[in-house]
């Protein structure tokens, strides 16, 4: 099998030969650009399966850079990870809305940038995940979603947990559907918002907040299921 490419696109030289170095000890191909302009450059010309990505760059800036990788229709399967740096969570909102698909803030662990590089490889691969959720048939035909012991019937709409049926609100129903669906990606609010309520509606972020905490209690048990990342979004927890 050959080797996953990996293109580093990052300016800061420390920051750069750690995060190679230790991807290639893991049998990663890596590559680096220091700026963003290279990097557009270097994703055009290596293909690479996965691009780390860093905001704050010379010449182009990281979103920039990703606003013109994901409106080019044969990039939108790349998968990206931003690196940001502290402090940059609005940024990291606008990347993840760009189509960015994950994101670490430095300084990170690099055990754990392994693992998330490893996750977002084998998503897109088997474009499903490590997290399980699986889209199935049960006995009487409906199509569901299963994580757990959480069963969703997306044909009646109706939830269950431990085969015990929960009533959520259309709102809660839709929020829950849709971070299932991320399969473990962060969703913003403005996701949220636009995947439960619509773009025509007018919310405020703290809206689904309030959605949310509200279909957590519903969640009893498995509320943990549902994962605050502070100052971006949601996501399903890998740990189910
Ligand atoms: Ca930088």
């Amino acid at each position: 099998m050959s080797k996953k490419r990996i293109l580093i696109v990052e300016d800061e030289a420390d920051i750069m030969s750690m995060i190679s170095l230790r991807l290639k000890s893991r049998g990663y191909e890596v590559y680096g650009a220091e700026t963003g302009l290279v990097g557009l450059k270097s994703i055009v010309e290596l293909q690479p399966d996965l691009v780390l990505l860093d905001l704050m760059l010379p010449e182009l800036g990281g979103l920039d850079l990703l606003r013109q990788i994901r409106s080019n229709k044969k990039y939108t399967r790349i998968p990206i990870l931003i690196i940001s740096a502290l402090g940059e969570e609005s940024d990291v909102v606008v990347g993840l809305e760009l189509g960015a698909d994950d994101y670490l803030s430095k300084p990170f662990n690099m055990s754990v940038l392994v693992a998330r590089v490893n996750a977002l490889l084998r998503r897109a691969k088997v474009d499903t995940n490590e997290i399980n959720v699986s889209d199935s048939q049960n006995d009487k035909g409906l199509k569901s979603i299963v994580l757990g012991n959480l069963r969703i019937d997306t044909e009646s709409y109706q939830v269950f947990i431990s085969d015990k049926q929960i009533i959520l609100t259309g709102t809660e129903y839709r929020l829950l559907v849709a971070l299932l669906n991320a399969k473990g990606r962060v969703l913003t609010r403005n996701q949220l918002i636009d995947a439960a309520i619509g773009n025509d509606a007018i919310v405020v972020d703290r809206t689904i907040d309030v959605h949310l905490t509200s279909l957590r209690n519903k969640l009893g048990k498995m509320r943990e299921i549902i994962e605050t990342v502070r100052g971006v979004g949601y996501r399903i927890s890998q740990e189910v």
